[in-house]
């Protein structure tokens, strides 16, 4: 920062009146920058236009006076079982009372202490025969005469400890004299014109001095507020739209290296398809198209694949790995955990053994045979390796790689994907032969998923070739988000999407049952036992300081043992236990060797149990609706009818059931993604609130999608017309905002 001419990331202490006590005071509050000090918008506007006197003001209007504090309390009504603070004010006509109740904070006493002078602004009421005003807007002035000095329609902001509304509104005025003719739009100016986008430097001056505009007496706060609605709006579109630059800046790079031109569909593929046993669903050829088109450009594929569970994605997967096969190269696939990748393996063994096909599923503890894999694998004999993310970890040297099919799951791991680098190789020019991807690792409810490397090296090797093409990369995720959320998200990679599922796939069953009605459900899982079908009892995780208050996995597990199921075989698995124990007792459950697996989100992960029929969550409403879906599809997935029941208790609010319910009525997960994401905001959906989603200054993700929505289309149109000058800007600009969300090659 504090480049030449960039005059706007100044710190605030050049400008005049902000000493090192201010500077303090406002860097506690987020504003570093002359520009930080611009994006401090005003939360509200006050009409002081109109002042009125106690003596003249009556029951039933809306007011606006100035008046000093002569009493304050606090209260409790003893009818009403409430509290309240009341302070009783004088503006030397009359006095009133003024009311706050619930929140009453440190903060708001100290606004009503004794002497304070006080401009209120709400609707008059009266109590007894006392006019009153409750929970009024509120602002301290300096002195009485402040008012007479300023009539007008006035910004207030958020507040800044020690610092007084009066001066900081004056500080952001001389901001604006001394800098605001630096502010300036990356958005070129004849888009903004295109699409009737007011400057930015005028959505600034309109949002911090409204009466600029509407200092004629006619105007009112209303028009006011309508009008800030599209200055906002504009700072919000110029905010999503640098965001939206970098991420296809970012895109633009890795489709600047060299790929690999896949041949159309051949032998494999044409063999594989014809032998399945269903028809593909049209989403799925949708998808398939994309992907092959893809493959068949030069650019490298970097896209990612969304979808329920069992929505066919495996499928569009091996049929990718077909193309890579058909045209000579190899494929890799990789799964976050070792079982979920020996589930591929079993699948995938299953078509391409008999389609003479040679693959390998690259163990942790392979003893000596390793080698002979490594170097089946080197010298091109294995086509199809399978393993965990150790795969491409630990320098496993291909002949010819040219697929890497990542299976995400649940996590999101992408999420804070950082840009593939390459490591410079020195010569001018030349690709580098190593390919550095850092995936961020990710929790589940706290629970770290320890098996998952944080880091990994993509180190491929292709020997053999002279120019080191770079693989196609496919992703897959069985999360849905919102689509606006994965522009967002994903904003940097080609996003497919299976939204419907194979014909004939059952429904499972999902009903929300109250804690006092267990009785009934134990009975329902006694029914699946009796038909030898298997179940699992999700508990969420218990912080130790909640322990008392929350069923615990662990205890619930010896409880069912004991004095529930004697005669079935009960299972623990939480995520304390070590890697090898907790594939062990996963192992047990997939053989059948124990009836009821009690466990915590563990299992979120995409396991495999087609003989499972049942899920039961407890304290349902301690998930995210996205991770009970997750839950959820732990059953369902073999021929029988499954059920998924929901455990909530009486206790808990009307909302929470109400969420809940939302299970009940949609399988549909991009439905349940969308109602998380309302309900519990992007962050907390995701799971990641510390880590994952980039900071919006004025955007709010949610809220302001479609001009997301709209900043995408305008990038992407104008993405051309940067020149090198304006992308090395650009970045600076990125870099700046979101250094530590978006990671970003050096583009000059
Ligand atoms: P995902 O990877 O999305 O969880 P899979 O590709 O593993 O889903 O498919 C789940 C199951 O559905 C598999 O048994 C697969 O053979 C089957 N399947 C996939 N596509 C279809 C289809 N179009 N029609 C019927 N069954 C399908
Ligand atoms: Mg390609």
């Amino acid at each position: 920062m504090g480049k030449k001419n960039d005059y706007l990331g100044l710190p605030v202490h050049s400008l005049k009146g902000v000493g090192p006590k201010i500077s303090i005071l406002m860097e506690r509050k987020g504003i570093k920058t002359i520009e930080d000090l611009f994006y401090f918008l005003p939360i509200r506007y006050e009409d002081r236009r109109h002042l009125r006197k106690i003596s003249e003001i009556k029951e039933g209007e809306k007011a606006l006076i100035v008046a000093k504090v002569v009493a304050s309390k606090s209260l409790f009504f003893r009818h009403f079982r409430k509290k309240a603070y009341e302070a009783i004010v004088d503006d030397g006509t009359g006095s009133i009372s003024v009311k706050w109740f619930q929140w009453i904070s440190q903060y708001l006493k100290n606004v009503c202490r004794k002497g304070n002078i006080l401009l209120l602004s709400g609707m008059v009421g009266k109590f007894g025969n006392r006019l009153q005003m409750v929970h009024p807007d509120i602002t301290i002035l300096e002195d009485e005469n402040e008012i007479e000095a300023y009539k007008a329609i006035v910004p207030v902001y958020s507040e800044i400890e020690g610092l007084k509304q009066g001066t900081l509104r004056n500080l952001i005025k001389r901001a604006f004299e001394d800098y605001g003719g630096h502010i300036k739009s990356i958005v070129p100016a004849e888009i903004e014109k295109l699409y009737g986008l007011v400057p930015l430097y005028e959505a600034f001056l309109k949002l911090q001095f409204p009466d600029d505009d509407v200092s004629s007496q006619t105007s009112s706060l209303e028009l006011l507020t309508s009008l800030r609605h599209r200055y906002l709006e504009r700072l919000i579109f110029e905010e999503y739209f640098l965001f939206q630059l970098a991420l296809l800046m970012k895109r633009g790079e890795v489709k600047k290296e060299q790929g690999i031109n896949f041949q159309a569909k051949g032998a494999y593929y044409n063999r594989f398809e014809k032998g399945l046993p269903f028809k593909l669903t049209s989403a799925q050829k949708g998808v398939l198209k994309e992907i092959e088109g893809d493959m068949v450009r030069n650019e490298p594929m970097n896209r990612l694949l969304q979808g329920d569970v069992g929505c066919g994605k495996t499928i569009c997967a091996i049929l990718a790995a077909c193309i890579a096969i058909d045209s000579g190269y190899q494929v890799a696939f990789m799964a976050p955990t070792e079982i979920l990748a020996e589930q591929h393996y079993l699948t995938i063994h299953r078509v391409f053994e008999g389609m003479g096909i040679p693959l390998t599923f690259l163990r942790g503890n392979m003893g000596k045979e390793r080698r002979e894999v490594l170097e089946g694998i080197k010298k091109g004999k294995i086509r199809v390796a399978i393993g965990t993310h150790a795969l491409i970890q630990e320098d496993v040297e291909f002949e010819k790689l040219g697929l890497v099919v990542i299976d995400e799951q649940h996590r999101f791991g992408v999420i804070q994907r950082k840009l593939l680098k390459e490591k410079g190789s020195g010569v001018g020019g030349q690709r580098s032969e190593d390919r550095v991807r850092g995936f961020e690792g990710s929790r589940v409810q706290g629970e770290e998923v320890k098996d998952v490397p944080v880091d990994f090296q993509l180190a491929i090797r292709n020997p053999q070739s002279a120019i080191h093409s770079v693989p196609d990369t496919l992703v897959m995720t069985a999360t849905p988000i919102p689509r606006t959320l994965s522009m967002v998200v994903y904003g940097d990679l080609d996003v497919s999407i299976i939204d419907e599922m194979p014909e004939g796939r059952q429904k499972i069953w999902t009903k929300v049952f109250l804690d006092k009605n267990k009785n009934t459900v134990y009975g329902m899982i006694e029914e699946e036992l009796k038909k030898e079908r298997q179940v699992f009892i999700v508990y969420p995780l218990v912080e130790e300081s909640e322990k008392v208050e929350l069923l615990n996995a662990k205890e619930m597990a010896a409880y069912f043992q004991k004095s529930v199921f004697p005669s079935y075989r009960v299972g623990l698995l939480h995520g304390r236990m070590k890697a090898e124990e907790k594939e062990a007792t996963m192992f047990r459950f997939k053989n059948r060797g124990i009836d009821i697996l009690v466990c915590t989100t563990v299992i979120e992960v995409g396991i495999d149990v087609p003989n499972a029929t049942m899920i039961i969550i407890e304290h349902a409403e301690r998930f995210g609706l996205s991770q009970l879906h997750q839950l959820r599809g732990r059953v369902g997935r073999g021929l029988h009818p499954s059920k998924c029941i929901l455990i909530t208790s009486e206790k808990k609010t009307a909302l929470a059931t109400k969420r809940l319910k939302v299970m009940e009525e949609t399988t549909d997960g991009f439905v349940i993604a969308e109602e998380d994401m309302k309900l519990r905001g992007p962050g907390d959906m995701l799971g990641v609130r510390q880590a994952g989603l980039p900071h919006f200054r004025v955007g709010d993700i949610v809220k302001d999608v479609n001009i997301m929505i709209h900043a995408r289309k305008v990038a992407e149109e104008v993405m051309h017309k940067f020149t090198a000058d304006d992308v090395v800007k650009i970045n600076e600009k990125v870099m700046e905002r979101w250094e530590n969300n978006i990671h970003f090659s050096d583009i000059a």
